[in-house]
């Protein structure tokens, strides 16, 4: 059974921009995707779509089975906690440390004043300390998150997602402001991540070559269409 499911999504913005156009897809436990198209294609949109982000126009998106486009409350709450999400820009809170940051992965888990409190348990200080381990970062635990690098603060990002616990990871760009070697070690993490523990990982990539080395499936979109859907090899024209 899928993991995510689009059943002829489309999305049309407010101002009438087209975002979608009658997308179908089905992803797989376990895999990782990668999603190639020109800037202005479609990706993000395609990503803000399946954690519902934004509500799409029409079609239906099912995660695990259930569809989210018509989840409300605590059952869209309890969907998106398995959907971990990472930006381009990291959205880190700049001024706390890299253990707070991680531990707002927890968020949904705890009531809103114990966030603010930082009133975690002592599992979820352990969680979060092995998920940062995983990333390499086990020494940065009390730094400030604007004390590190850009590749470190991506792979802080990437640390919060899996303190969520996640079955899926949703990247949108998480290399694009980042230089080659450092998109080198994001990349390589993401990668080990879905492969040992076996996470969906869903990522947006403009750099074809990139896709090529590390997606194992790669999805090609065009004005909001889905142009290509294959495996790596077969990939010469995805955009
Ligand atoms: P990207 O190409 O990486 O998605 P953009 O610069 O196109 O980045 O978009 C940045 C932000 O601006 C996004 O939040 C997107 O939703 C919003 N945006 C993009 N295009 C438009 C538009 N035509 N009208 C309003 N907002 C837009
Ligand atoms: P990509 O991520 O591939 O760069 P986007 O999904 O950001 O592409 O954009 C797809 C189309 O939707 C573009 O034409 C963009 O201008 C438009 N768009 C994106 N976000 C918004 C928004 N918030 N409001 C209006 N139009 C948007």
């Amino acid at each position: 059974e899928p993991i995510i499911q689009f059943d002829h999504v489309s999305k049309v913005y407010d101002n009438g921009a087209l975002g979608l156009k009658d997308i179908n897809l089905k992803i797989y436990p376990g895999e990782f995707v990668v999603v190639i198209g020109l800037s202005g294609a479609g990706k993000s949109t395609l990503m803000r779509s399946v954690n519902r982000l934004h509500d799409i126009t029409s079609g239906d998106i099912q995660i695990g089975g259930r569809s989210i486009t018509k989840a409300k409350g605590k059952e869209l709450l309890e969907i998106r906690r398995g959907i971990g999400m990472i930006f381009q820009n990291f959205n880190l809170v700049k001024r706390a440390s890299v253990l707070r940051n991680v531990l707002t992965g927890r968020v949904g888990y705890y009531p809103t004043w114990k966030m603010i409190f930082g009133l975690f348990s002592p599992e979820d200080k352990q969680r979060a300390y092995e998920s940062l381990q995983r990333v390499d970062l086990g020494d940065k635990v009390y730094a400030r998150a604007d004390e590190l690098s850009g590749g470190q603060q991506q792979r802080v990002s990437i640390a919060r997602a899996l303190t969520q616990d996640p079955q899926i990871i949703l990247a949108d760009e998480p290399v694009a402001s980042l230089d080659p070697q450092t998109t080198r070690h994001v990349m390589d993490d993401l990668k080990r991540i879905n492969e040992e523990l076996g996470i969906t990982v869903l990522i947006n990539l403009h750099s074809v070559d990139l896709a090529k080395e590390y997606g194992s499936r790669i999805v090609g979109i065009r004005a909001g269409e889905k142009v290509f859907d294959g495996p790596v090899a077969t990939a010469d024209d995805a955009t």
